[in-house]
């Protein structure tokens, strides 16, 4: 593509864009821009809509809901038939981007947004349901059809596909309750980038977050006791939960939940860019947009967070002395695991995390497998031996 030609492209891509997202604004988002001042100026926030099954219906009148979709199905399609990669920061492709054959970033957050405008309205289409797209699925690679991974709660009242308004071969999906973003999850979602190849990664909490409930009552000392496996899962929202009443000292008891609900997108969000280089490459290099969201339970409608909050977190995980150290560390971690497998060739990944884990707790030593417990001890990798 010659410079003139590339810039002209781009130019027009950028006025699409900048159209879509006046539309958005102007759909009347008011529980997003909600959402952004309860964080960003750290007020006394009210997130009534939170809790309000009405609230959506009632800013946006079903015949200016219509007439949006219809806008957007119109930039959508226009930008599709346009621009089938990401457009790099010099407007060319720099033929490196291993994602360069699928949708853009932006036209995947455009499906979403379709999709879930549709689910919310309660006109889904139950796109890619049927035998044909089976028999797609069985003998394609998802790598070429899957457009977005998603994180989110295993909360059964959050079906993502359905939220969404997908099918088969649509979204990588990875579910977990609190929607954190522990070792399992960062490789789930490495693997749903980087071998699916999907443009997007949306981090979506949801209203009501039982999990983030749970934390924050606990955190504010009405706890009680857990069993065996959930205090390593709530150790990674408690930082979050904190991190909100830091942000709001105003707010007293279960107001501190919605505030906590959003903190806990955006921790998970800075987990995964410190411990996942190459999310942060692929960020970096604009071939996937990371982007929050927070689901409501009662209206259907999901809130798209700020996507340049993800950007100041990804710089200030760049600038970081903390992700540094990681580095190093993993170096070393991965030394010392060819070692230990050298002197036990049949010491698995996973038996030594199961030993690491039973010896961590409290003590309880009864099932240590090996009799290289502390050697095991010390291979932990620094996120799991902070929660110990
Ligand atoms: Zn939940």
């Amino acid at each position: 593509m010659d410079n003139n030609k590339s810039k002209i492209v781009t130019i027009f891509y950028i006025v699409l864009m900048l159209i879509f997202i006046v539309m958005l604004n102007s759909g009347g988002d008011h529980s997003e821009k909600q959402h952004g001042e309860a964080v960003d100026h750290g007020t006394s926030a009210s997130t009534d809509h939170d809790n309000d099954p009405t609230a959506y219906k009632e800013a946006v009148e079903p015949d200016a809901k219509a007439e949006k979709l219809a806008s957007l199905n119109q930039v959508l399609e226009t930008i599709a038939a346009t621009d089938n990669r990401p457009v790099t920061e010099s407007g060319e492709d720099d033929g490196e981007n291993p994602l360069a054959a699928k949708i853009s970033p932006d036209v995947a957050i455009g499906k979403l947004i379709q999709g879930n405008i549709r689910f919310a309205k309660g006109e889904p289409t139950h796109p890619n349901l049927d035998a044909e797209r089976r028999l797609l699925a069985a003998t394609e690679s998802q790598a070429d059809h899957a457009f977005a991974t998603v994180l989110a709660c295993s909360d059964s009242r959050v079906p993502v596909e359905a939220i969404f308004d997908a099918g088969v071969m649509d979204i990588f999906t990875v579910r977990v309750a609190g929607n954190v973003c522990d070792v399992d999850e960062r490789g789930s979602i490495e693997y749903g980038l980087a071998h699916v190849h999907t443009p997007v990664l949306v981090v979506m909490g949801h209203t009501q977050c039982g999990a983030v409930t749970a934390v924050t009552q606990a955190v504010q000392g009405h706890g009680h006791a857990l069993e065996r496996n959930i205090p390593d899962l709530v150790a990674n929202i408690e930082p979050a939960v904190k991190n909100a009443m830091e942000l709001n000292p105003d707010l007293k008891g279960d107001d501190i939940i919605p505030i906590a609900i959003e903190e806990n997108v955006w921790s998970a969000i800075e987990e995964l860019f410190m411990q996942s280089p190459v999310t942060r490459e692929y960020v970096s290099n604009g071939y996937v947009k990371v982007v929050g969201a927070i689901y409501d339970i009662g209206t259907g409608n999901v809130d798209w967070l700020s996507e340049d909050k993800t950007l100041d977190i990804l710089a200030k995980v760049e600038a970081s002395e903390e992700k540094a150290v990681m580095e190093v560390g993993a170096v070393k971690d991965s030394h010392e695991e060819d070692a230990v497998e050298e002197e036990s060739p049949q010491a698995t990944e996973d038996g030594d995390k199961k030993a690491t884990s039973e010896v961590e707790e409290d003590g309880d030593k009864k099932a240590a497998p090996e009799a290289e417990e502390d050697s095991n001890k010390e291979e932990a990798p620094p996120a799991d031996a902070d929660k110990a």
